[in-house]
């Protein structure tokens, strides 16, 4: 007992602050385009290489929904067209603000309702509907010491019943259809739904299979996407604290506030 105080006192306190720092390696954070690559020559070559088919040459965009980030792109334009930065803060928001590359479309207005969700608190069920569950062991990491998302007021519930929410990863396999939409339905509105990941968002590598649908969008209404493959629990919070407006220097993408900061007033 003695000898446990004594190393919780030598380990200190481990919970990383805001705004968080750079992802460890393999992580790939925020990509930056080059101009080599809106000129054209460079997203051609990353566009052959693309096997989710995120790069698009004839408009220049990269999909950060249907990116991998599997840093092939990068490889093969030598760093010229598209190079990966160690950035946890990812765009998240619609599925248009994934778009990068293309002139983002305006910021929506505060959705009030969504946001006094999470005047207090912020309760979510995680559906996996069928992925690799390399993001479901992002999504439990976010409970960990480290990143202790309970300290922002967010928990995780066993029952679609007591949440206000539901945080989805994989790509909806048929199989998993039914159950995500009967989950859906047993949430009280108004609900928010959080699509983590490729496959959630797109159908990531699984895309055009006869087995999924091609991400949650196809099967329920989908309010903040929040991309990577798996995303790191850093790009996880600043997503969802991002969306509510609660994130230390950056402004609110949707408006909202959680324990009374952010606020309407910054959002409206
Ligand atoms: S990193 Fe993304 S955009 Fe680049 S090749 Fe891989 S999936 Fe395509």
């Amino acid at each position: 007992m003695f000898e446990s105080v004594i190393g919780r006192k030598r380990t200190g306190c481990v919970t990383a602050p805001l705004p968080f720092g750079d992802l460890p390696a393999p992580f790939r954070g925020a990509p930056a385009i080059g101009p080599e690559f809106s000129g054209g020559a460079a997203a051609e070559i990353c566009a052959r290489v693309c096997e989710t088919r995120a790069i698009d040459p004839v408009s220049r965009t990269v999909d950060l929904g249907r990116c991998i980030f599997c840093g092939l792109c990068e490889e093969a334009c030598r760093g010229k067209g598209i190079r990966f930065s160690s950035d946890p803060h990812l765009p998240c928001g619609t599925k248009e603000h994934l778009i990068l590359g293309a002139t983002p479309p305006p910021l929506p207005k505060a959705d009030r309702t969504l946001a006094s969700l999470l005047g207090g608190s912020l309760h979510l069920r995680e559906v996996s509907a069928g992925g690799c569950n390399g993001c479901d062991l992002e999504v439990q990491a976010t409970g960990n010491p480290v990143f202790d998302l309970q300290r922002f007021g967010i928990d995780f519930v066993a029952s679609p019943r007591h949440a206000d929410g539901l945080l989805v990863t994989g790509p909806v396999t048929r199989n998993m259809r039914e159950a995500l939409i009967k989950t859906y339905e047993a949430v009280a509105e108004p609900r928010l739904v959080i699509a983590i990941g490729a496959c959630a968002i797109s159908g990531g590598i699984f895309r055009g299979s006869y087995a999924v649908e091609d991400g949650v969008g196809e099967v329920i209404p989908v309010d903040l996407y929040i991309p990577g493959c798996p995303p790191h629990p850093s790009t996880i919070l600043y997503g969802i604290l991002d969306f509510f407006g609660r994130y230390p220097g950056r402004k609110p993408s949707r408006g909202g506030s959680l324990h009374g900061a952010g606020g309407e007033e910054e959002s409206a």
